[in-house]
Protein backbone atom coordinates (compact mmCIF):
# COMPACT_ATOMS: atom_id res chain seq x y z
CA UNK A 1 0.00 0.00 0.00
CA UNK A 2 1.20 3.53 -0.76
CA UNK A 3 0.70 6.70 1.35
CA UNK A 4 1.11 10.01 0.33
CA UNK A 5 3.20 12.79 2.61
CA UNK A 6 0.30 13.15 4.80
CA UNK A 7 -0.03 9.40 6.10
CA UNK A 8 -3.17 8.65 3.93
CA UNK A 9 -3.47 5.70 1.62
CA UNK A 10 -3.88 6.08 -1.68
CA UNK A 11 -6.46 3.34 -2.87
CA UNK A 12 -9.18 4.67 -5.09
CA UNK A 13 -8.72 6.27 -8.57
CA UNK A 14 -11.45 8.16 -10.12
CA UNK A 15 -10.83 7.56 -14.22
CA UNK A 16 -12.90 9.74 -16.62
CA UNK A 17 -13.49 7.63 -20.19
CA UNK A 18 -14.59 11.00 -21.41
CA UNK A 19 -15.10 15.25 -21.12
CA UNK A 20 -18.29 14.43 -22.86
CA UNK A 21 -21.76 14.80 -21.34
CA UNK A 22 -25.12 14.23 -22.83
CA UNK A 23 -26.71 16.43 -20.36
CA UNK A 24 -26.24 20.23 -19.65
CA UNK A 25 -26.53 20.28 -16.01
CA UNK A 26 -26.18 24.37 -15.59
CA UNK A 27 -24.16 23.97 -12.59
CA UNK A 28 -21.58 21.93 -14.44
CA UNK A 29 -21.39 22.63 -17.66
CA UNK A 30 -22.70 25.88 -20.12
CA UNK A 31 -25.47 25.52 -22.15
CA UNK A 32 -23.25 26.33 -24.99
CA UNK A 33 -19.55 27.05 -26.47
CA UNK A 34 -17.69 23.93 -24.51
CA UNK A 35 -14.43 22.89 -26.44
CA UNK A 36 -14.69 19.42 -26.00
CA UNK A 37 -10.99 18.07 -26.57
CA UNK A 38 -10.35 16.55 -30.00
CA UNK A 39 -10.52 12.65 -29.53
CA UNK A 40 -6.68 12.08 -30.32
CA UNK A 41 -6.17 14.14 -26.56
CA UNK A 42 -8.09 11.74 -24.81
CA UNK A 43 -6.71 8.79 -23.45
CA UNK A 44 -7.50 5.52 -25.73
CA UNK A 45 -8.63 2.54 -23.72
CA UNK A 46 -5.12 1.05 -24.36
CA UNK A 47 -3.66 3.97 -22.44
CA UNK A 48 -6.39 3.34 -19.41
CA UNK A 49 -5.73 0.13 -18.69
CA UNK A 50 -1.86 0.53 -18.65
CA UNK A 51 -2.15 3.29 -16.34
CA UNK A 52 -4.87 1.08 -14.01
CA UNK A 53 -2.71 -1.58 -13.88
CA UNK A 54 0.02 0.13 -12.74
CA UNK A 55 -1.65 1.78 -9.95
CA UNK A 56 -3.07 -1.79 -9.32
CA UNK A 57 0.16 -2.26 -8.82
CA UNK A 58 0.77 0.39 -6.34
CA UNK A 59 -2.24 -0.96 -4.40
CA UNK A 60 -4.75 1.13 -5.96
CA UNK A 61 -7.56 -1.61 -5.67
CA UNK A 62 -10.73 0.48 -6.15
CA UNK A 63 -11.85 2.20 -9.45
CA UNK A 64 -14.51 4.47 -10.00
CA UNK A 65 -15.57 5.24 -13.75
CA UNK A 66 -17.03 8.68 -14.36
CA UNK A 67 -16.41 11.55 -16.81
CA UNK A 68 -18.12 13.46 -18.57
CA UNK A 69 -20.93 10.74 -19.28
CA UNK A 70 -19.32 7.59 -19.73
CA UNK A 71 -21.90 5.91 -21.59
CA UNK A 72 -21.14 8.93 -24.39
CA UNK A 73 -17.62 7.14 -25.21
CA UNK A 74 -18.11 4.23 -28.06
CA UNK A 75 -16.69 0.68 -26.87
CA UNK A 76 -17.41 1.49 -22.83
CA UNK A 77 -18.55 -1.80 -21.99
CA UNK A 78 -14.79 -3.43 -23.73
CA UNK A 79 -13.09 -1.39 -21.79
CA UNK A 80 -14.97 -2.71 -18.62
CA UNK A 81 -14.78 -5.81 -19.33
CA UNK A 82 -11.25 -5.77 -19.62
CA UNK A 83 -11.02 -3.60 -16.24
CA UNK A 84 -12.82 -5.96 -14.58
CA UNK A 85 -9.93 -9.14 -14.61
CA UNK A 86 -7.12 -6.71 -13.80
CA UNK A 87 -5.11 -8.37 -10.88
CA UNK A 88 -5.69 -6.26 -7.47
CA UNK A 89 -8.64 -4.68 -8.53
CA UNK A 90 -11.12 -5.39 -6.46
CA UNK A 91 -13.77 -2.87 -6.91
CA UNK A 92 -14.66 -1.62 -9.67
CA UNK A 93 -18.20 1.01 -9.76
CA UNK A 94 -19.36 3.50 -11.88
CA UNK A 95 -21.09 7.29 -12.04
CA UNK A 96 -23.69 7.84 -14.40
CA UNK A 97 -26.24 10.22 -15.64
CA UNK A 98 -28.40 7.19 -16.30
CA UNK A 99 -29.66 8.59 -19.60
CA UNK A 100 -28.14 5.81 -21.84
CA UNK A 101 -27.56 2.83 -18.46
CA UNK A 102 -30.03 0.75 -18.45
CA UNK A 103 -29.28 -1.71 -21.25
CA UNK A 104 -25.99 -2.22 -19.94
CA UNK A 105 -26.99 -2.90 -16.05
CA UNK A 106 -27.34 -6.49 -16.48
CA UNK A 107 -23.38 -7.40 -17.86
CA UNK A 108 -22.55 -4.32 -15.29
CA UNK A 109 -23.91 -6.69 -12.58
CA UNK A 110 -22.36 -9.94 -14.45
CA UNK A 111 -18.67 -7.84 -14.27
CA UNK A 112 -18.88 -7.38 -10.61
CA UNK A 113 -19.69 -4.01 -10.18
CA UNK A 114 -21.34 -3.83 -7.14
CA UNK A 115 -22.07 0.10 -6.84
CA UNK A 116 -23.12 2.42 -9.03
CA UNK A 117 -23.82 6.43 -7.93
CA UNK A 118 -26.76 7.67 -10.18
CA UNK A 119 -27.04 11.59 -10.22
CA UNK A 120 -30.30 12.49 -10.04
CA UNK A 121 -31.40 16.51 -8.68
CA UNK A 122 -34.71 16.03 -8.85
CA UNK A 123 -37.63 13.23 -9.52
CA UNK A 124 -39.99 16.77 -11.08
CA UNK A 125 -39.56 16.02 -15.00
CA UNK A 126 -40.04 19.69 -15.20
CA UNK A 127 -37.32 20.93 -12.90
CA UNK A 128 -34.64 17.95 -14.36
CA UNK A 129 -35.39 19.30 -17.64
CA UNK A 130 -34.79 22.89 -16.20
CA UNK A 131 -31.48 21.77 -14.35
CA UNK A 132 -29.91 19.61 -17.06
CA UNK A 133 -31.30 21.12 -19.95
CA UNK A 134 -32.75 17.99 -21.44
CA UNK A 135 -35.83 15.96 -21.28
CA UNK A 136 -34.43 12.86 -19.93
CA UNK A 137 -35.99 11.80 -16.44
CA UNK A 138 -37.70 9.63 -17.82
CA UNK A 139 -34.96 7.15 -18.94
CA UNK A 140 -32.59 8.01 -15.59
CA UNK A 141 -35.67 6.53 -13.61
CA UNK A 142 -35.37 3.64 -15.91
CA UNK A 143 -32.21 2.97 -15.07
CA UNK A 144 -32.69 3.13 -11.08
CA UNK A 145 -35.37 0.45 -11.36
CA UNK A 146 -32.59 -1.57 -13.09
CA UNK A 147 -30.03 -1.03 -10.81
CA UNK A 148 -31.81 -1.51 -8.11
CA UNK A 149 -33.42 -4.75 -9.93
CA UNK A 150 -29.77 -5.86 -10.58
CA UNK A 151 -29.10 -5.51 -7.01
CA UNK A 152 -26.27 -3.04 -7.53
CA UNK A 153 -26.01 -0.98 -4.68
CA UNK A 154 -27.05 2.16 -5.91
CA UNK A 155 -26.28 6.02 -4.52
CA UNK A 156 -28.54 8.47 -5.95
CA UNK A 157 -26.38 11.72 -5.81
CA UNK A 158 -28.12 15.15 -5.48
CA UNK A 159 -26.30 18.57 -5.79
CA UNK A 160 -28.59 20.72 -3.49
CA UNK A 161 -28.98 24.23 -5.22
CA UNK A 162 -30.29 27.59 -3.61
CA UNK A 163 -33.88 28.17 -5.33
CA UNK A 164 -33.65 25.18 -7.67
CA UNK A 165 -34.47 22.05 -6.15
CA UNK A 166 -34.91 22.46 -2.70
CA UNK A 167 -38.68 21.02 -2.50
CA UNK A 168 -36.75 17.56 -3.99
CA UNK A 169 -34.73 17.02 -0.69
CA UNK A 170 -38.12 15.55 0.81
CA UNK A 171 -38.90 13.10 -2.27
CA UNK A 172 -35.50 12.07 -2.67
CA UNK A 173 -35.26 10.88 1.23
CA UNK A 174 -38.76 9.75 0.51
CA UNK A 175 -37.19 6.58 -1.92
CA UNK A 176 -35.31 5.37 1.13
CA UNK A 177 -38.71 4.23 2.94
CA UNK A 178 -38.46 1.50 0.44
CA UNK A 179 -35.60 1.00 -1.51
CA UNK A 180 -32.48 -0.18 -0.21
CA UNK A 181 -31.06 2.99 -2.17
CA UNK A 182 -28.52 5.45 -0.34
CA UNK A 183 -29.64 9.15 -1.08
CA UNK A 184 -26.74 11.49 -0.82
CA UNK A 185 -26.99 15.24 -0.91
CA UNK A 186 -23.89 17.27 -2.25
CA UNK A 187 -22.98 21.00 -1.54
CA UNK A 188 -22.54 22.67 -4.62
CA UNK A 189 -18.81 23.25 -6.08
CA UNK A 190 -17.30 25.86 -8.01
CA UNK A 191 -16.63 23.07 -11.33
CA UNK A 192 -19.18 25.16 -13.63
CA UNK A 193 -16.92 25.63 -16.48
CA UNK A 194 -17.24 29.19 -16.36
CA UNK A 195 -15.32 30.20 -13.62
CA UNK A 196 -17.74 33.15 -13.31
CA UNK A 197 -20.17 32.53 -10.44
CA UNK A 198 -18.21 31.01 -8.32
CA UNK A 199 -21.45 30.08 -5.52
CA UNK A 200 -21.79 31.58 -2.51
CA UNK A 201 -22.87 28.69 -0.77
CA UNK A 202 -25.78 28.98 0.85
CA UNK A 203 -26.76 25.33 1.23
CA UNK A 204 -23.96 23.94 3.67
CA UNK A 205 -24.04 20.45 4.85
CA UNK A 206 -25.13 21.60 7.80
CA UNK A 207 -28.23 23.61 6.57
CA UNK A 208 -29.03 20.57 4.58
CA UNK A 209 -28.67 18.39 7.32
CA UNK A 210 -30.83 20.62 9.13
CA UNK A 211 -33.68 20.59 6.00
CA UNK A 212 -34.07 17.09 6.51
CA UNK A 213 -34.38 16.40 10.23
CA UNK A 214 -36.90 19.40 9.85
CA UNK A 215 -38.92 16.83 8.07
CA UNK A 216 -37.77 13.48 9.09
CA UNK A 217 -37.43 14.54 13.29
CA UNK A 218 -36.21 10.79 14.11
CA UNK A 219 -33.41 10.95 11.54
CA UNK A 220 -30.45 9.15 13.53
CA UNK A 221 -26.61 9.24 12.83
CA UNK A 222 -25.08 5.90 11.16
CA UNK A 223 -21.69 5.39 12.13
CA UNK A 224 -19.61 6.14 8.76
CA UNK A 225 -17.18 3.80 7.15
CA UNK A 226 -13.76 4.31 6.70
CA UNK A 227 -12.92 6.67 4.02
CA UNK A 228 -16.20 7.87 3.94
CA UNK A 229 -16.68 11.06 1.99
CA UNK A 230 -20.35 11.54 2.88
CA UNK A 231 -21.84 11.91 6.67
CA UNK A 232 -24.73 9.10 6.96
CA UNK A 233 -27.85 8.86 8.51
CA UNK A 234 -31.28 6.86 8.41
CA UNK A 235 -34.95 6.95 9.42
CA UNK A 236 -35.37 4.26 11.25
CA UNK A 237 -38.01 1.63 9.33
CA UNK A 238 -36.19 3.09 6.10
CA UNK A 239 -34.30 0.57 3.82
CA UNK A 240 -31.98 2.73 2.40
CA UNK A 241 -30.29 5.64 4.02
CA UNK A 242 -29.18 9.62 3.79
CA UNK A 243 -25.84 10.76 3.15
CA UNK A 244 -24.40 14.29 2.97
CA UNK A 245 -21.17 15.03 1.66
CA UNK A 246 -19.60 18.75 2.33
CA UNK A 247 -17.62 19.03 -1.17
CA UNK A 248 -17.66 22.54 -1.03
CA UNK A 249 -16.93 22.95 2.80
CA UNK A 250 -14.39 19.98 2.93
CA UNK A 251 -14.72 18.56 5.73
CA UNK A 252 -13.17 15.09 4.84
CA UNK A 253 -9.61 15.63 3.40
CA UNK A 254 -8.14 14.32 6.70
CA UNK A 255 -9.05 10.54 5.27
CA UNK A 256 -8.87 11.18 1.41
CA UNK A 257 -7.54 8.51 -0.70
CA UNK A 258 -8.15 9.36 -4.08
CA UNK A 259 -6.75 10.58 -7.13
CA UNK A 260 -8.11 11.34 -10.18
CA UNK A 261 -7.31 10.85 -13.97
CA UNK A 262 -8.92 12.79 -16.58
CA UNK A 263 -9.72 12.31 -19.98
CA UNK A 264 -6.87 13.94 -20.87
CA UNK A 265 -4.77 11.99 -18.99
CA UNK A 266 -3.91 14.56 -15.89
CA UNK A 267 -3.53 13.12 -12.95
CA UNK A 268 -5.27 14.69 -9.61
CA UNK A 269 -4.16 14.40 -6.41
CA UNK A 270 -6.85 16.51 -5.14
CA UNK A 271 -10.33 17.42 -6.57
CA UNK A 272 -9.66 21.03 -6.21
CA UNK A 273 -5.70 21.12 -7.25
CA UNK A 274 -5.39 22.04 -10.97
CA UNK A 275 -3.80 18.72 -12.37
CA UNK A 276 -0.31 17.52 -10.78
CA UNK A 277 1.17 15.05 -13.72
CA UNK A 278 0.85 14.86 -17.48
CA UNK A 279 0.42 11.15 -17.41
CA UNK A 280 -0.72 10.91 -21.56
CA UNK A 281 2.54 12.72 -22.39
CA UNK A 282 4.47 10.07 -19.85
CA UNK A 283 2.54 7.35 -21.85
CA UNK A 284 3.17 8.65 -25.41
CA UNK A 285 6.72 9.37 -24.77
CA UNK A 286 7.24 5.73 -24.09
CA UNK A 287 7.76 5.94 -20.53
CA UNK A 288 8.16 2.32 -19.03
CA UNK A 289 6.58 1.01 -15.88
CA UNK A 290 8.81 1.99 -13.93
CA UNK A 291 9.16 5.61 -14.73
CA UNK A 292 4.86 5.97 -14.71
CA UNK A 293 5.74 4.62 -11.14
CA UNK A 294 8.32 6.59 -9.82
CA UNK A 295 6.23 9.56 -11.60
CA UNK A 296 3.25 8.56 -9.69
CA UNK A 297 5.21 8.08 -6.26
CA UNK A 298 6.63 11.21 -6.62
CA UNK A 299 3.08 12.61 -6.88
CA UNK A 300 1.63 11.36 -4.11
CA UNK A 301 4.25 12.32 -1.65
CA UNK A 302 2.94 16.03 -2.66
CA UNK A 303 -0.31 16.03 -1.50
CA UNK A 304 -2.02 19.27 -0.24
CA UNK A 305 -2.96 18.56 2.65
CA UNK A 306 -6.71 19.55 1.83
CA UNK A 307 -8.68 21.10 -1.03
CA UNK A 308 -7.82 24.50 0.53
CA UNK A 309 -4.54 24.48 0.35
CA UNK A 310 -4.99 22.83 -3.80
CA UNK A 311 -7.13 26.14 -4.61
CA UNK A 312 -4.82 28.25 -2.87
CA UNK A 313 -1.85 26.45 -4.83
CA UNK A 314 -3.60 27.42 -8.31
CA UNK A 315 -5.27 30.63 -10.26
CA UNK A 316 -9.61 30.75 -10.61
CA UNK A 317 -11.07 27.60 -10.91
CA UNK A 318 -12.72 27.44 -14.27
CA UNK A 319 -13.32 24.22 -15.47
CA UNK A 320 -16.58 21.96 -15.56
CA UNK A 321 -16.91 18.87 -13.08
CA UNK A 322 -16.95 17.15 -16.20
CA UNK A 323 -13.78 17.44 -17.40
CA UNK A 324 -12.16 16.27 -14.21
CA UNK A 325 -14.24 13.01 -13.65
CA UNK A 326 -16.59 13.81 -11.15
N1 LIG B 1 -21.99 12.03 -16.12
C1 LIG B 1 -21.82 11.32 -14.90
C2 LIG B 1 -22.89 11.70 -13.91
O1 LIG B 1 -23.68 12.57 -14.19
O2 LIG B 1 -22.91 11.10 -12.84
C3 LIG B 1 -20.43 11.46 -14.28
C4 LIG B 1 -19.79 12.79 -14.28
S1 LIG B 1 -20.62 14.06 -13.34
C5 LIG B 1 -19.51 15.40 -13.60
C6 LIG B 1 -20.31 13.52 -11.70
C7 LIG B 1 -21.03 14.22 -10.59
O3 LIG B 1 -20.53 15.53 -10.45
C8 LIG B 1 -22.53 14.36 -10.79
O4 LIG B 1 -23.19 13.78 -9.69
C9 LIG B 1 -22.76 15.84 -10.82
O5 LIG B 1 -23.98 16.21 -10.25
C10 LIG B 1 -21.58 16.34 -9.99
N2 LIG B 1 -21.28 17.74 -10.23
C11 LIG B 1 -21.05 18.36 -11.40
N3 LIG B 1 -20.82 19.68 -11.23
C12 LIG B 1 -20.91 19.90 -9.91
C13 LIG B 1 -20.78 21.06 -9.11
N4 LIG B 1 -20.52 22.25 -9.63
N5 LIG B 1 -20.93 20.93 -7.78
C14 LIG B 1 -21.21 19.70 -7.23
N6 LIG B 1 -21.32 18.57 -7.92
C15 LIG B 1 -21.19 18.67 -9.26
Amino acid sequence: MIYDNHKRPITYLRLAVTDRCNLRCFYCMPEEGIKYLPKHQLLTYEEMERVVRVLAQLGVSKVRITGGEPFVRANLMDFMRRLAVIDGLDDLSMTTNGVLTAPHVRELAELGVRSVNLSLDTLDRERFHRITRRDELPAVLQTLDALLAAGIQTKINAVVMDGQNIEDIGPLVELTRNQPVDVRFIEEMPFNGEGSHYPVLHWTHQRIVDEIRAQYPDLAKLSDPPFSTSANYQIPGHRGTVGVIAAFSRTFCGTCNRIRLTAQGTLKTCLYDNGVLDVRALLRNQATDAELTDAFLRAFAHRPVNGFEAERQRDTVTESMATIGG
